[in-house]
């Protein structure tokens, strides 16, 4: 495969660039070779192998905020396209590829300090390669009694993941990972660099400890965006709990989603349970967090001829109840999980139990587990789901993956669609109706009967809906298409994406169009602002510089 050349530079220039670059890295770090750079491909990309694939034109690895800086001034005066990632983990939403063929991806993994983590005050300071991984050693190390709330794969960046908006699993104000984030420094398209909050006030101590300092809070910005370079960021942390508990509560009827949710919601946003409220389906066959690893391995468990008989002739989902009720199956379960002293998190739970048994009929709880801290070694290989205790790992590479349930046919990586919606029982029913319709008559693959959403954050709903990719393109061209109409279909009930893949971030954002797309339009007199040469991962969610909308209208 030829590297493309970033577009409007010539093979001379860029060849000067790349030396400029060298200066400022040291020749190992500044790549421009097809085996170093096209190791910057996204593994996962929907397009693979095809003529559209984003394909970076090289990659440079600076390892501090100085080096940024000099390196952005070059890159502005030459107009050369950057691609600013952190470790650059992120499948299912673009990997390290760049959002615009030819752009040189800004690798920043070698900026991997912790600057620093601060038991008293619960909150650190890290540079962009710190991984989930690295912070946990680092704790594990000092004996500092805090915790990270990790996504899934534990390998990806803090950094990184807060800035496309990732989400973990532990207590409802760590889990939006942006949110949880305090401070930043971000080094602009001119080379400039600033500190936001109080990291602006010289001698502040209060850096990681007060979020908006003063005038417009303009953290959000650089989020999901393109505005500039982010080399480092505050984080607020968890203190380790004295216990954690887990209590099962389960509902016999398909209905009972809409008291399920309603009582979740009023419980969670009165503080009653903190952690993260998984929504499972016995009867459906649908895991959650607790049985993800195992269905994924195993498949889902063996049932009767009544039961596949159902599965074979696309039962609709209410189809499942009497099946459920003759066998005792539960139609759903919620696993509450709280953290705190022993005695509260008891008293949590008794409340929990008394509102659901008060208001559902025919609901049966019960302690699902409970765990004194620090873990030992056995009960932590014994977790079902590490991060919920805020240990980062990779068991969730299993999905998609070849195991005894699917022996042959291996994905080759897969893209996640990702509505957000109201925090309401009839709503899910909704959206299963009319995205699982469009989504069969499109042809997807679909996981299960009934998607059910995941309560990563307090106050909405998000569906993880996945797209498996293939080696075959037509396949592959198919599989996008039914993406584009699904967001679309989405989008004109509501029902927008937190986060999408590079390859439809356009597509996404457009869905996003009050008073004729008048934020999308601010966003791009922001970006002719803070960056008028449109060198920052041009169109990263949808923003393109001026000098490329103009190309393209
Ligand atoms: C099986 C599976 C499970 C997953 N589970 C989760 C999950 O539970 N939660 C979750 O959130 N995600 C999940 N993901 C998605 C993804 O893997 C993670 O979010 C991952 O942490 C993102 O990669 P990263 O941290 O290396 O970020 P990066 O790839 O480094 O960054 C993401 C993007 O942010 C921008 N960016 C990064 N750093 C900077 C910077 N310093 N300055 C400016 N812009 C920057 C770039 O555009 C970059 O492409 C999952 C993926 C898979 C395949």
């Amino acid at each position: 495969m030829t590297l493309p050349l970033p577009p409007g530079i010539d093979e001379s220039t860029f060849k000067r660039v790349m030396n400029e670059f060298r200066g400022i890295t040291g020749p190992e770090y500044t790549f421009t070779t097809e085996e170093d750079v096209l190791l910057y491909r996204d593994p996962y990309s929907p397009m693979w192998g095809e003529k559209d694939e984003l394909i970076p034109s090289a990659a440079v690895a600076p390892d501090s905020t100085e080096q940024v800086q000099d390196i952005m001034r070059i890159a502005n005066e030459y107009k050369i396209p950057m691609y600013p990632i952190s470790t650059g983990k992120n499948l299912g939403y673009g990997g390290p590829a760049p959002t615009m063929t030819g752009s040189v991806v800004l690798d920043l993994k070698r900026m991997n300090q912790i600057l620093e983590v601060n038991e008293k005050q619960a909150c650190c300071l890290v540079e962009p390669g710190v991984s989930y991984f690295d912070m946990y050693n680092y704790l594990q190390k000092n004996k500092i009694k805090l915790w990270i709330d990790c996504p899934d794969p534990g390998w990806g960046s803090m950094i990184g993941n807060a800035l496309d908006r990732g989400a973990g699993y532990t207590m409802a104000q760590f889990r939006n990972h942006f949110d949880a984030h305090c401070g930043m420094e971000v080094v602009l398209a001119n080379g400039e660099v600033i500190r936001t909050g109080m990291g602006a006030l010289p001698y502040s101590r209060t850096w990681q400890s007060y979020k908006t300092g003063i005038g417009p809070w303009i953290d959000g910005i650089f989020s999901q965006s393109n505005f500039g370079v982010v080399t480092k960021m505050g984080f607020w942390m968890m203190p380790e709990p004295e216990a954690h508990l887990k209590g099962a509560v389960d509902f016999k009827n398909y209905r009972d989603l809409i008291p399920l949710i309603d009582i979740m919601n009023h419980l969670e946003t009165t503080k009653v349970f903190t952690g993260y409220p998984d929504i499972i389906s016995p009867v459906l066959g649908f895991p959650g967090l607790e049985g993800v690893q195992e269905f994924m391995v195993n498949g889902p468990q063996a049932k009767d001829a009544e039961y596949n008989a159902m599965v074979a002739r696309g039962a609709a989902p209410e189809e499942y109840e009497p099946y459920g009720l003759k066998h005792n199956i539960p139609y759903w379960r919620c696993i509450f999980s709280f953290y705190g002293p022993e005695k509260v998190i008891r008293a949590q739970w008794e409340h929990v139990q008394e509102q659901y048994q008060a208001q559902v009929k025919g609901v049966t709880c019960k302690e699902w587990e409970f765990y004194r801290t620090p873990l030992t070694e056995e009960q932590i290989k014994k977790l079902h789901h590490p991060p919920q205790l805020g240990i980062p790992n990779l068991k969730t590479f299993v999905f998609g993956a070849r195991t005894p349930w699917n022996p042959d046919k291996p994905s080759h990586g897969h893209l996640w669609l990702s509505p957000i919606i109201q925090r309401d029982g009839e709503e899910v029913f909704k959206v299963n109706d009319v995205l699982g319709k469009a989504a069969r008559k499109l042809g997807v693959q679909a996981g299960f009967t009934f998607n059910v959403p995941y309560p990563a954050w307090e106050r909405c709903l998000m569906f993880i809906i996945a797209f498996y990719l293939t080696e075959d393109q037509e396949q592959n061209k198919k599989t996008r298409e039914a993406f584009r109409e699904l967001v679309k279909i989405a989008g004109k009930h509501g029902w927008g994406e937190y986060r999408a893949p590079s390859a439809f971030q356009e597509e996404v954002v457009n869905m996003y169009s009050y008073n004729n797309h008048s934020l999308q339009q601010l966003h791009e007199t922001i970006k002719d602002a803070v960056d008028p040469n449109g060198i920052i991962s041009p169109g990263r969610y949808g923003i393109w510089p001026k000098h490329l909308r103009e190309k393209k209208s």
